[in-house]
């Protein structure tokens, strides 16, 4: 099939999608365009979870029963097709977490809290999620560093790389970035910037926050050249509760655990404890099977459509509805201009309208999208608004339905400013 079939093939499989009506006198369809904040989940997935909790349901590792045994086997297999899917050098480099904010406080616990010293440098960016902001706050006033932000350029719709330069020196230890950006769409250039980082900051290891890169196209660690990556399942069709660290084998053996427990040790005396190598020495406690299951299920599904066409029917989708949306009076997308390529999201502000309203009256017609500050407040300082709102696609969204929320978006707009003019031409009257 085509990569412009793609809507039309997956969106029977997601039954959320096709029956949901929103409201409750004129009810209409749902057009979901928040992906980037959760995605749907197939009926495959959803099958296959079941099916865990129907044959193989218990705890994993040590059980010398059947079904432990086979939900052993289910839960490392899911370990393997993460694996795979990102190109890890090894299995044992796939870490389960609860999400991707786990996997970042899981590197900034251990390796930072472990590694940093008073006046080494972390260096993040403007663009960040909280969740890769706030850990490193935390670290950094528990251990001296001091953290350092890359800027962005709004004109460009992407970091400034020119000051990232000025940024990196030998002191640096850690630099953390994501690669696809839940706000402003852009997709950082991540190669060059490695390149960058290994010239003039050798003595630091690069984290990428791939939460919005992972579901959308294929992400190959080695490729890359990144030490860490984190990502969340549930914004890849997966269930909640589960997303990964991938790091370096060798890395991730020099790290302390930073949960104690179950599971992660070796040998455990009164005395003290030797732990196990990783995966095991990250994964403290009975740790999330049937997620693992699902979002081992969630890559199955995304692989059989293909990632390069999972790709290349958002990036059509992702360049119409930027399209239409700079078309609408008022209206400001973040991130890069046409022709730049950009992720499937518009996040943006209308003159004299508050994203919140925004949201209400398209909720009233069926629309969700998101507004707010996305867990990138410092994102939205740097511009100086105070919020936006954000819609998102996927690969279930269709062109009809762009229409639809554009459309609805314009009338939004016009009752707002026209309710705008009647005031203002009331309080002339008066
Ligand atoms: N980073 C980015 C770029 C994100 O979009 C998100 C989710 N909004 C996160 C990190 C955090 O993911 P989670 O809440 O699943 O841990």
């Amino acid at each position: 099939f085509e990569h412009s079939d793609v809507a039309t093939l997956t969106r029977p499989d997601f039954e959320i999608i096709i029956k949901t009506k929103i409201g409750e006198e004129v009810p209409k369809p749902l057009v979901y365009l928040d992906s980037a904040a959760t995605s749907h989940t197939p009926k495959q997935v959803i099958e296959d979870i079941a099916d865990y909790y129907e044959t193989m349901n218990s705890n994993v590792h040590r059980g010398a029963h059947t079904l432990s045994r086979m939900a052993t086997t289910a839960f490392e297999e899911g370990r393997d097709t993460v694996a795979s899917f990102v190109n890890a050098y090894s299995r044992n480099e796939i870490i389960f977490t609860s999400g991707a904010t786990e996997a970042i406080n899981l590197v900034a616990s251990s390796f930072g809290r472990s590694t940093l010293k008073e006046g080494d440098e972390v260096v993040l960016t403007e663009m960040e999620h909280h969740s890769n902001i706030v850990p490193w706050q935390m670290i950094a006033q528990e251990t001296g560093a001091v953290l350092k932000f890359v800027k962005i350029d709004f004109e460009k719709g992407g970091l400034d790389l020119e000051h990232m330069k000025t940024l990196l020196t030998e002191k640096t230890k850690l630099v953390g970035f994501q690669h696809v950006s839940n706000v402003m769409g852009c997709i950082n250039p991540v190669q060059d910037m490695v390149t960058m980082i290994r010239q003039k900051s050798p003595n630091a290891k690069i984290l990428l926050d791939a939460c919005q890169s992972v579901p959308h196209m294929k992400v190959d660690v080695q490729e890359l050249g990144v030490d860490f990556l984190a990502a969340s399942g549930h914004k890849m069709c997966g269930p909640t509760g589960i997303g990964f660290l991938w790091g370096r084998e060798d890395l991730l053996n020099s790290m302390p655990p930073y949960m104690g427990g179950g599971e992660m040790i070796d040998q455990v005396t009164l005395e003290g404890s030797t732990y196990a190598q990783a995966p095991a020495r990250f994964e403290a406690g009975t740790p999330p099977i049937a997620q693992a299951v699902g979002l081992a299920s969630a890559i199955r599904y995304l692989e059989k459509i293909g990632m390069d066409k999972v790709e290349a029917y958002e990036h059509e989708i992702a360049s119409y509805m930027y399209k239409r949306m700079s078309q609408v009076k008022k209206v400001t997308v973040l991130g890069p201009p046409e022709g730049v390529e950009r992720a499937a999201l518009c996040a943006f502000y209308v003159d004299g309208v508050h994203p919140s309203d925004l949201g209400t009256f398209l909720d009233i017609e069926g629309v969700a999208v998101r507004a707010g500050h996305h867990c990138c407040q410092p994102l939205h300082q740097a511009k100086g608004i105070s919020h936006s709102a954000r819609a998102s696609l996927y690969i279930y969204n269709t062109k009809e339905e762009v229409d639809y929320f554009v459309d609805q978006l314009e009338k939004t707009i016009q009752f707002f400013t026209g309710l705008e003019t009647q005031i203002d031409g009331a309080s002339g009257g008066d």
